[in-house]
């Protein structure tokens, strides 16, 4: 029977969220398979599907999502030939974890952990400890990064298994506290140019019978955010990395497998009203908020003390159409950040949590000016943000 015209949509439910596959096919779930099939003890083949190697390396493209590299054959020709429906190709999407943003994704790959026990929550999320919101990306104001997230990230336990192990990156990574947390153990390698950072991770690879080798590229993402993912400037950035695995993938040593995966896809929101919810002007939705963070497309909501079922309530009435709203509890009951929580986390995650559903985001144009400009954003739970690729090239 059709709806009367005058009915409201329904709200959507905390149940209805596509909630990031861990334990099977996340971003946490990559290097524990692939340092379980090179035999280091403790880890599980969460991605049965993937066939052991004794030389694995990761290339991982900030930003570039899967839907993405499917909707441009011709300025991706080589990434494109890896995907499924090409003849021989492999590949598959896997999806990041929530948020769908590049600390907590970051953070998922090198630990093998989901974003519920590695503890990065998100672009930023509060500390309990102090009561201040912390920008994870950043890692400001400066927090201890063992008290943080202090478990061993995968490339440490490898190396001590004796896996050779490196990450080819920028320079200016190498000290950063995200790379400590996130991506450390082995050796670090800065090198400024794409290209040197594909050679380099190639001869890496070469350089033990067992090694894991882990690169990275930023620049899909920052033109993303910038000009929108229908830009020239993206699509320019798109070319260039496809060039950068193609010349990866050529220098491949024998025996190896190369896997080519990102953090999180992108969505261009539309700069009208309706489409960007700018929080600091919108009293209906500041009204008993202590601390706003996150981003835009997933928000943590911190109330004020003992204003956190009208602050849920609020953002559900206002925003319960467009966007997943829930309470701390049905977040974590319902998986979003991993099937557990780990104590230390509990605080960091929002009063309220809010993931984008429909092309939309939560701006906050007083705090967050910078962010609140950019044309391409993500961090939510649709396919175009949460699904990443894992393409597959063996030699
Ligand atoms: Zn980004």
């Amino acid at each position: 029977m059709a709806q009367p015209a005058w009915q409201e949509p329904d709200p959507l439910t905390v149940e209805s969220a596509p909630v990031p596959e861990y334990g099977s096919g996340s971003l946490a779930d990559l290097l524990p398979t692939l340092v379980a099939g090179q035999g280091v003890p403790g880890f599980t083949a969460a991605i049965p599907e993937l066939t052991p190697a004794d030389r694995n390396c990761v290339f991982l493209i900030d930003g570039l999502g899967w839907e993405q590299i499917k909707a441009h054959p011709d300025e991706a020709p080589f990434l494109h030939s890896l995907l499924p429906t090409s003849r021989g190709g492999t590949g598959r999407p896997i999806t990041a974890g929530f948020p769908a943003t590049t600390a907590t994704s970051l953070a998922s790959v090198g630990t093998g952990l989901p974003p519920g026990a590695h503890g990065l929550p998100g672009y930023s999320a509060r500390n309990p400890e102090t009561g201040e919101l912390m920008n994870q990306l950043r890692w400001k104001p400066w927090t201890s990064p063992k008290a943080w997230q202090p478990y061993p990230t995968v490339f440490t336990r490898a190396d001590a298994a004796g896996v050779r192990t490196a990450q080819v990156s920028a320079p200016a990574f190498e000290v950063t506290p995200l790379t400590k947390v996130a991506l450390s153990g082995g050796s670090f390698l800065g090198r400024l140019s794409g290209e040197e950072r594909m050679d380099t991770a190639a001869e890496r690879l070469a350089a033990g019978d067992r090694s894991l080798v882990y690169t990275y590229y930023s620049e899909v993402d920052g033109k993303g955010h910038r000009f929108g993912v229908d830009s020239d400037a993206w699509r320019g950035q798109l070319m260039y990395v496809d060039g950068l695995a193609r010349r990866l993938a050529e220098q491949l040593p024998p025996r190896s497998a190369l896997y080519i995966t990102a953090d999180h896809g992108m969505i261009d929101i539309p700069f009208d009203e309706q489409s960007r919810i700018d929080f600091d002007e919108d009293w209906e939705l500041r009204a008993g908020v202590a601390l706003l963070a996150g981003e835009g497309r997933a928000r943590h909501v911190y109330a004020v003390p003992g204003a956190e079922s009208d602050v849920l309530t609020v953002w559900r009435e206002v925003l319960g159409e467009q966007f997943w709203v829930a309470s701390r509890d049905e977040a974590i009951a319902g998986g979003w950040f991993g099937p557990t929580i780990d104590e230390r986390v509990y605080g960091r995650i929002g009063d309220v949590v809010a993931a984008a559903h429909d092309d939309v985001a939560i701006t906050a144009s007083v705090q967050e000016p910078h962010e609140s400009a950019m044309v391409g954003l993500h961090g939510s739970m649709t396919p175009v943000e949460q699904l990443v690729p894992l393409l597959e090239v063996r030699s």
